[in-house]
């Protein structure tokens, strides 16, 4: 297969930044082949066409690389917009009910929906952590999309495992069955640093790193947590896991709000990312994760929606304006944290914190054909000055045309190729109906 996307504002976001006013994109297989400004392209329209390629008109639309959600929960739908504004959501809504009513199938229908939702949104890469996760690396394979199936560990168990020893030979079965897969991989999440032993700890990263897949976990996100680690440990979580030894620059750490000066100095030396998740972390009123301070000392920082329980939506739009807006106004900086930064963030820094800038990040010949297109036909997308203002100012998810991984087409015209979302939606709310969640939905219809 022989795609060439041409017409189109390329922004390539490889090492020179460079950025093609008018360019195209050839793509030959799951590969990038070629890029450029078309003034560059040697063949004419009848010749490409001769030659096979299939030719598709940009329209002036924006060309990047697919974004990377690098922190998510796919089975968490059912919970979105519960308990939103109450003050202990967690122990009112969040575990009782995930005791009751998650099930295997309904992580395994949640995630094809919330998928579905970041394909459409231009995300084409995604670093999930629940429960479940053979059954959702499983949806991810069907549905083509880029993805890392982190099985979720705690010491109490979780809904579907009863201790952390289960879930991590769960993590090792996933592991191995996704081990020569294209797209798809599996490691082991430990929750976060107050949930999981030390021992736990130092399993599952023995395990990541032996695996060479990212170790994630929730980290310096909580103040109890941190009022805990300070109490217990006398140290800071970042200073724990380094003590631990589970710092390495597989380490893909979500959230990261409270960073002392010298928490940021051991996440450079160790090169460990942070997977910055600030609309759930201003939903919530956690804070601020120091990004100014973290990019300046040249640690990576993806951007993450976190669940749709935490943080609604699962587009990284949101997260870029929400993120420039809150250091922009935390640092009483206009200037700061500019957009260009924000979109490297959302694509080429992410596909870094998940160990993939090799493979996907930039649009360059060699890497897979991961490529969003959105378009500048709607209102709010007019006129373009800067392509990357454009798209962390400007645009939305309902922007997004095209979308392409792995050299597939998974979103044309802004429709799902392969999936059917209206049948998905009704498998989702006849499950959930059945379930606890039916009992919450008639509560709040009253
Ligand atoms: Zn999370």
């Amino acid at each position: 297969m022989k795609t060439i996307i041409t017409n189109s504002i390329i922004i390539t976001m490889n090492s020179d930044m460079e950025v093609f006013p008018d360019g195209y994109v050839k793509i030959e297989g799951t590969k990038i082949l070629e890029t450029g400004p078309s003034c560059d392209l040697k063949e004419t329209t009848e010749e490409l066409r001769a030659a096979g390629w299939q030719i598709k008109d940009g329209k002036r639309g924006i060309l990047m690389p697919g974004m990377v959600n690098t922190h998510c929960h796919l089975g968490m739908i059912p919970f979105r917009g519960l308990g939103d504004d109450c003050k202990d959501r967690l122990r009112v809504f969040l575990l009782p009910m995930e005791q009751k009513a998650m099930s295997r199938r309904m992580a395994a229908l949640s995630s094809r929906y919330a998928i579905c939702e970041l394909l459409l949104s231009g995300v084409t890469s995604v670093m999930d952590m629940y429960y479940f996760e053979a059954a959702v690396a499983q949806v991810m394979d069907q549905t083509g999309i880029r993805g890392i199936a982190g099985q979720t560990l705690m010491d109490e168990g979780g809904c579907d495992a009863s201790d952390a020893d289960q879930s991590l030979s769960m993590a090792k079965e996933l592991i191995e069955t996704y081990r020569m897969h294209p797209r798809i991989s599996g490691c082991a999440a430990p929750h976060a640093t107050n949930t999981c032993s030390p021992q736990i700890l130092k399993k599952a990263w023995e395990l990541d790193t032996a695996n060479q897949v990212p170790f994630t976990l929730h980290a310096a996100e909580m103040d109890y947590e941190m009022t805990w680690l300070a109490q217990t440990r006398g140290c800071t979580p970042v200073g724990y896991l380094d003590q631990l030894g589970v710092l390495s620059n597989q380490t893909a750490a979500a959230h990261c709000i409270h960073l002392t000066d010298r928490d940021i100095e051991i996440l450079r030396q160790r090169g460990s990312g942070v997977c910055h998740c600030i609309g759930s972390n201003a939903k919530a009123a956690k804070g601020v994760a120091p990004v100014l301070k973290l990019l300046k000392e040249g640690v990576s920082v993806g951007l993450g929606t976190d669940g749709p329980a935490s943080g609604n939506t699962l587009d990284l739009f949101t997260q870029m304006r929400l993120c420039a807006g809150f250091q922009k106004n935390d640092s009483h900086d206009r200037s700061a944290m500019p957009a260009k930064d924000i979109v490297s963030m959302a694509t080429r820094q992410g596909a870094r914190v998940l160990g993939l800038e090799e493979k996907i990040g930039s649009i360059e010949p060699g890497k897979e054909a991961d490529l969003v297109l959105v378009e500048t036909d709607s209102p709010n997308m007019f006129p373009v000055y800067d392509p990357y203002s454009a798209l962390v100012y400007s645009a939305n998810a309902s922007n997004v045309r095209d979308v392409y991984v792995a050299g597939t087409c998974l979103v044309q015209d802004k429709k799902l190729v392969y999936e059917d979302f209206e049948s998905i939606r009704r498998e989702l709310s006849d499950c959930m109906g059945r379930s606890a969640f039916g009992e919450m939905q008639e509560l709040h219809r009253l």
